[in-house]
């Protein structure tokens, strides 16, 4: 069985004709006009209709879009990075295709993904952090997706871990995102970019500490900065102690790491982060703990998780 996904970054939209088995046999991307909401609805409509053609046996189409998602009416109520409202997304891809649709949050189908055919292969009960600028997440709950009574569950991001904590995008303090994403990483660099330790990843900012970013801290803490490691040691036990929240909340099968802040940092994040989950456990030296594992399908995971759902609908 051939499905469409079809996944809505901020900056592209990936798309692929995706087999059973997570293939992807063809591919489209374009870039995301972000600023002119109309266009991005035209140009999925278009990745869609090329890729229907270039898989003609295609039964379904499955969307991950970032932002709040009505998946019942597959309607985008509003989006962070595009002038959104109450888009009618699954009803316009079936008019234009003839084909079932199914729109869901971004994280949500990544999350399905890597469940399935990534990092968390086989496991019935996943939870997915991804740790980008900000810290998303997908739960996969008894091999489904969980929403949540409203659809709005699953927002592992703002789960606060410090409640006079660092100020988070939404308003409230010591979010999950705002103590472990790669934004708070730059964060916790530039509030110690004084100390003389500092010195390698303040020139590597040009000098000014503004604009130190968790790029240029990842980059020293590649070369093993001592500075930098030590940043990322700080946030890596934050994340730590997100996760045994969600071990104690959950105890799932396994938690995949994924997200830009994570990948080709190698254990930077993850070696603390396991270390402060499993301190933190309820009775950890008495049980077995889930694997903290990277995530595997890289860019292709909203992707194929789209198709994946959209396979649901068959
Ligand atoms: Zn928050």
């Amino acid at each position: 069985v051939i499905t469409i996904g079809i996944d809505v970054g901020g900056t592209k939209i990936a798309a692929g004709a995706v087999d059973a088995d997570g293939t992807v046999l063809a591919r489209r991307r374009i870039a995301t006009e972000a600023e002119h909401p109309q266009a991005v609805v035209a140009g999925i409509a278009k990745v869609a209709s090329e890729l229907r053609a270039a898989a003609p046996a295609a039964v379904a189409v499955g969307v991950g879009a970032a932002g709040l998602i009505d998946v019942e009416r597959g309607v985008v109520r509003m989006a962070p990075n595009i002038a959104w409202h109450d888009v009618h997304l699954r009803d316009l891809l079936t008019d234009r295709l003839g084909l079932p649709a199914i729109v869901d949050n971004d994280a949500n189908v990544a999350a399905f993904g890597e469940s399935l055919f990534g990092a968390g292969r086989g496991a019935g009960d996943q939870a997915m952090v991804t740790v980008g600028t900000g810290i998303g997440g997908g739960l996969v709950i008894g091999g489904a997706i969980y929403r949540g009574a409203r659809g709005l569950g699953a927002e592992l991001g703002h789960v606060i871990l410090n409640e006079g904590g660092a100020p988070c995008a939404c308003g409230n303090r010591g979010c999950f995102e705002a103590m472990a994403s790669g934004n708070s990483i730059g964060r916790r660099a530039r509030e110690r970019a004084a100390e003389p330790e500092a010195k390698t990843v303040v020139e590597l900012a040009g000098g000014i500490v503004e604009q130190i970013t968790g790029e240029i801290v990842g980059e020293a803490a590649k070369k093993g900065d001592d500075f930098a490691l030590s940043v990322f040691a700080d946030t890596g036990k934050w994340l730590g102690v997100g996760l045994a929240s969600l071990v104690n909340l959950l105890d799932p099968d396994v938690i995949v790491v994924g997200g830009g802040a994570a990948a080709g940092t190698g254990d930077l994040l993850l070696a603390p982060a396991r270390v402060a989950m499993e301190e933190r456990v309820i009775g950890h030296h008495r049980r077995v703990l889930p694997p903290v594992v990277p995530a595997r399908l890289g860019y292709d995971a909203g992707l194929v998780g789209a198709a994946a759902l959209a396979r649901t609908l068959v």
